[in-house]
């Protein structure tokens, strides 16, 4: 029997955050699914979100797959090509492709092939990831709109702080500013936009995280957005013991108990995913009831305590995130994000 650790997937939440989306905005939705999904898994996900009207990802080959699986929507490449060879298979597959630096330009200038490309060319606005400034825009757009391989392009950007009270005010209007002189499709709207800002939808939204039913804000909940979340990651226990106050619990002895208490043994450890920085106290559920961890996490086991669950016996169901066990209440003990656990999660766990 395989280790009972398991990630399982809810692929009824995705469709009912993507109507969450749906209602919010009345955009084109572009789902981001970079990283195999969020972690939930490429396909597996393109299948639960088939009724977005695009998806946005990394790799060429998943864009691929998911052409070869019969999808037939908008695929956005959203770092663009790397190579010559890049771009005769984003014209072969019919993908869209992100510009955001002159490099991809030069290799637009050299394309040979007789496909026209979508391009959704990308402005800075204050990250400073990717992307042209807005100054530089206006001369971009004159070379893209009278070049011999460009088929549609579309104006988009990326916000930096969304999700922070600082908001999107100056990116916005710097984008506004740009993008006014043309009409042509723009996207700027990560899942904080677009449940916050209205004004930021354009022609195509682009949610990622709410879609997996985590909150992109810290001071609201997935549950108050109405969003379901769509990874449960569940184990059980291995192991249970009574510790005397005064014992101490995992390397480096980071915890120890002040009376006598009950401890549970979980197997799951950071060689599953599960952050070895999450902290003393970190939240997780045994057989139903809310506790927390004690001690290090290690590779394969975190430690929990059963003081309050005493019917807890070895087999008993924990989760470490997902249904009944909000991820964000994990990723914010952890001094991280749901994004970082969802696709931290490693390939010996099931997905189910
Ligand atoms: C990942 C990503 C998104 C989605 O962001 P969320 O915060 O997960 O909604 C949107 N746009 C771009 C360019 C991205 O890289």
């Amino acid at each position: 029997m395989p280790r009972p650790i398991q990630a399982h997937i809810d692929q009824s939440a995705l469709e009912h955050n993507l109507q969450v989306a749906r209602r919010t905005s009345s955009s084109r939705i572009m789902a981001a699914i970079k990283a195999d999904g969020y972690g939930h898994g490429l396909l597996r996900v393109a299948e639960a979100l088939g009724e977005a009207d695009g998806f946005a990802l990394l790799d060429i080959e998943d864009a691929i797959r998911l052409r070869e699986a019969g999808f037939g929507q908008v695929i956005l490449l959203l770092e663009g090509v790397f190579s010559a060879e890049d771009l005769a298979l984003v014209a072969e597959h019919e993908l869209a492709c992100v510009i955001h630096n002159p490099e991809q330009i030069a290799l637009l200038d050299g394309y040979q092939g007789r496909g026209t490309l979508d391009i959704w060319l990308k402005v800075n606005t204050g990250m400073n990831r990717l992307g042209f400034s807005p100054q530089q825009i206006p001369q971009v757009m004159e070379q893209l709109q009278r070049h011999r391989a460009v088929r549609e392009i579309t104006l988009m950007t990326h916000f930096a702080n969304a999700d922070e009270p600082r908001g999107i005010a100056e990116p916005l209007a710097l984008f506004n500013d740009v993008a006014g002189s043309y009409r042509v499709p723009r996207s700027l709207a990560n899942s904080a936009a677009l449940l916050r800002y209205p004004e930021t939808h354009g022609d195509w939204v682009r949610p990622g995280i709410m879609l997996y039913g985590s909150s992109p804000f810290a001071d609201v909940s997935a549950q108050q957005i109405g969003l379901k979340p769509a990874m449960t990651l569940s184990s059980q226990l291995i192991s249970a013991r009574e510790i005397r106050a005064g014992e101490e619990v995992g390397y480096g002895a980071t915890f120890r108990a002040q009376h006598n208490m009950r401890i549970g043994i979980v197997t799951c450890g950071y060689a599953d995913g599960y952050p070895r920085h999450a902290p003393n106290g970190t939240p997780v559920m045994v057989d139903g009831q809310r506790t927390k961890t004690v001690g290090r996490v290690s590779m394969d086991m975190l430690c929990v305590d059963l003081s309050d669950i005493p019917q807890a016996q070895v087999g008993a169901r924990a989760v470490l995130w997902g249904d009944g066990m909000p991820i964000d209440e994990v990723a914010r003990a952890a001094g991280t994000v749901s994004y970082e656990l969802m696709c931290a999660l490693t390939s010996r766990v099931q997905v189910v």
